[in-house]
């Protein structure tokens, strides 16, 4: 289905980043992966089957950063088709009263700044080409309020903005920008989560959070992969501006 395109993804040595690449090279795409992490990038990469790949570390949080890896891109292929904008981090679990200004600007570097970076650059060469797809990974938590994630909440809804306002802007070039808004997914943030929330209970943490959801599971890394495909596919072509919730039920209850 993505034979010979170009797909950029933030956050690849991760569950879902590394899912999605996974995806897309099984499709026939070539790769750019962008992670923080150097080991756990080459780690991902060997685990991915695919002819051509691209390994590019970076901060999302750092502006020039994020250039670097649009402008190694480009020089590789000479064009971005879709990009995966979905590095994220969780912070500390505080309430409000006892949040701090540190953790809410650590969240907020990665995942707002990260974000809208990566779209700065990235819109830029989808302009040129008069075509491409972005996929912002937001998360439910970008639709509802989650007592003790203040800072995670409030940068997902800005993700949601950004994604909407974004989405206004490119329209008239043919670029289209969605959203995707999980719920709790299988991944290593997932374990960050449940620890932040009840330390060393956190099995008992993911039986209360898996519970809460009415398909009484997480979603795995592979099912946000698959919405990825879908709303980057040709099938998609005239959803733009929106987000999709992919919650086991969660958000109709
Ligand atoms: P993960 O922790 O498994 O992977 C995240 C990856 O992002 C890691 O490889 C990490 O090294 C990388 N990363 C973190 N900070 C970075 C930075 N500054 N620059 C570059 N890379 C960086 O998490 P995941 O579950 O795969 O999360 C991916 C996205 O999905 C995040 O945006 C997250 O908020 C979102 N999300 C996750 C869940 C969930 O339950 N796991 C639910 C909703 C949304």
């Amino acid at each position: 289905m993505f034979k010979d395109k170009v797909v950029l993804i933030t956050g690849a040595a991760g569950g879902i980043g590394l899912e999605a690449a996974k995806a897309y090279a099984h499709e026939g795409a070539k790769l750019a992966l962008v992670d923080l992490k150097n080991e756990a990038l080459e780690k991902a990469a060997s685990e991915i089957e695919t002819e051509e790949i691209l390994l590019i570390t970076a901060n999302v949080g750092k502006e020039e950063d994020v250039k670097n890896y649009v402008d190694r891109t480009k020089e590789q292929y000479g064009k971005i088709d879709i990009f995966i904008n979905n590095a994220g981090i969780n912070g500390q679990f505080k309430n409000i009263i006892e949040q701090t200004k540190e953790n809410f600007s650590n969240v907020f570097d990665v995942n707002v700044m990260g974000v809208f970076f990566g779209m700065k650059y990235v819109l830029q060469v989808m302009k040129l080409q008069k075509s491409g797809v972005v996929i912002n990974t937001a998360s439910n938590g970008g639709l509802l309020g989650a007592p003790g994630m203040s800072a995670y909440v409030a940068s997902k809804h800005a993700v949601i903005g950004l994604n909407k306002t974004a989405a206004l802007e490119m329209a008239e070039y043919g670029v289209r920008v969605n959203a995707v808004a999980p719920s709790g997914v299988n991944t290593e943030m997932m374990r960050s989560i449940e620890k932040n929330a009840m330390g060393d209970k956190a099995e008992e943490a993911r039986a209360q959070f898996e519970a809460s959801v009415p398909m009484n599971r997480y979603a795995t890394a592979g099912e946000i992969a698959n919405l990825m495909l879908f709303l980057s596919s040709d099938k998609a072509s005239f959803i733009s501006g929106s987000y999709y919730r992919i919650d086991g039920g969660q958000g109709a209850t």
